[in-house]
């Protein structure tokens, strides 16, 4: 199997699963930052904090005037609260200039949008790609660990950078909005359900595609 046929194949076993990331742009750009090191369970208990206390309406530019004390508090589920607090005030600065229309920051070009999010202390590149594909609807391929994971398991390619697997993805597939948000999705899916850290090859329906599994006999 070849990288450009990885959605497809993984299409078929999971079927449709959409945009993926779920809530409204303003909750995955929160999200986007509290996910980090934690589980989306976390993520989900302290975004319903955040919208008990603030409303869902404009909740962007409410959690920007909390205190970063206040911000911790509400988000204490997703964990490392402190810091998490500190890097959405950082982020919700930066959305500030742009008085938080999500509209004015989808007219950035995406390079510039994506080194300028990237200036954000606390945003790396995951985050900011999180961001730029599932909140500001720009078709940039996210890489996590999973990727990483399937992509030495499957195809035998050993990259470590970032950039290096983007850019591999990126010139395998067209930038397809919705194909990005529900590739990263379906990467997710089947690096949680077989492809985890001891592999559960016996019963994963791409075995027969698969360069570790071959390995095996
Ligand atoms: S066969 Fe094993 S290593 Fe290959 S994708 Fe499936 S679970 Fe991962």
């Amino acid at each position: 199997m070849k990288v450009s046929d990885l959605y497809t194949c993984l299409k078929k076993v999971y079927g449709f699963l959409g945009k993926w990331w779920p809530g409204l742009p303003e909750e995955i750009i929160i999200g986007a930052v509290l996910t980090q090191n934690t589980n989306w369970k976390n993520v989900s208990r302290a975004i319903e904090n955040l919208k008990k206390a603030l409303g869902e309406n404009d909740i962007l530019r409410k959690a920007e005037a909390l205190s970063t004390e206040k911000l911790a508090e509400l988000i204490r589920p997703a964990g490392f609260f402190n810091l998490k607090a500190k890097r959405l005030k950082a982020l919700l600065a930066f959305l500030k200039a742009y008085d938080f229309d999500l509209n004015r920051l989808k007219s950035v070009p995406t390079d510039a949008l994506r080194k300028s999010l990237l200036e954000v202390k606390g945003v790396g590149k995951e985050t900011a790609d999180s961001i730029l594909l599932y909140a500001l609807d720009k078709p940039v391929f996210v890489v996590d660990s999973y990727t990483k994971r399937l992509l030495k398991r499957l195809f035998n390619i050993d990259l470590q950078g970032y950039d290096e697997i983007k850019n591999l993805f990126e010139s395998e597939y067209p930038p397809d909005l919705a194909l990005y948000q529900e590739l990263h999705g379906l990467i997710v899916e089947h690096a949680k359900r077989y492809c985890v850290k001891r592999p559960k090859c016996d019963e994963c329906p791409l075995q027969e595609n698969c360069y570790y599994a071959s390995q095996l006999k």
